[in-house]
């Protein structure tokens, strides 16, 4: 089985709720969303090398030659959308999980039957609620609670990342989703990478009159300057 990776490399988790974690990083390429505050759009398309340790390697790779590269307990599968090339996704899941690694995915939330499919394979989901203002994309709550709904018999959270002009609003949609599925599962609010964002701490306090765990967490990896 082979499938379009667009780099693997090993660093520290750098948003999220397993924030500074050592991890071995999976980057699938191809997405189905273009968001405007998007930090990886080389991995957008389906297409280009993959760069592992200093060398590159033609596009498709064998699930195989993947799973071999791994040498951290951790493992991220994120993207570009991992759930674009479910097929693949779900073959690293079975090589993986046969290595005993703990699997980590990071998914938009916008595929859920594909990650339905997948789902069982992974330790910890971490779904993304796409917000317009800063997106620019349209709305997706359907697909999104129907995400959470698959991904909440596992260990999950939910990150939303804000821009300058977010609408309150929007977050506490995002929070009367979870809260419909459960309010404690956790929700990362994670500012656009060097925005100031006004009223933060005010907004954290409406999400918490909603939820039980709501925190505010940057991405640490680009304060540290590593990948
Ligand atoms: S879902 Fe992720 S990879 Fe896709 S466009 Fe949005 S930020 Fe970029």
């Amino acid at each position: 089985m082979k499938g379009f990776v667009g780099e693997i490399f090993t660093s520290v988790q750098g948003e999220g709720l397993v924030v500074g974690q050592r991890m071995h990083f999976i980057r699938l390429l191809g997405c189905n969303l273009r968001c405007a505050y998007c930090d990886t759009p080389a991995a957008q398309k389906m297409a280009g090398l993959l760069h592992y340790k200093g060398r590159t390697f033609a596009n498709p790779v064998e699930a195989d030659f993947v799973a071999e590269t791994v040498q951290e307990r951790r493992v991220a599968i994120t993207g570009g959308e991992p759930l674009v090339q479910v097929d693949f996704v779900q073959k690293l899941g079975e090589r993986l999980s046969d290595q005993q690694k703990t699997l980590f995915l990071e998914t938009n939330g916008s595929l859920p039957d594909a990650l339905l499919r997948v789902r069982d394979f992974f330790d910890m989901i971490c779904l993304d609620f796409k917000i317009p203002s800063a997106t620019r994309q349209k709305q997706m709550w359907h697909e999104h609670a129907r995400s959470l709904d698959v991904a909440s018999t596992k260990a999950v959270f939910v990150k939303v990342v804000i821009d300058t002009n977010y609408r309150p609003a929007e977050v506490r949609k995002a929070c009367s989703i979870i809260a419909r599925v459960d309010k404690n599962i956790p929700l990362v609010i994670q500012p656009v990478f060097g925005r100031k964002i006004d009223n933060l701490l005010e907004l954290q306090r409406t999400a918490q009159s909603i939820l039980d765990d709501v925190r505010v967490i940057p991405q640490i990896h680009k304060y540290l300057n590593v990948r």
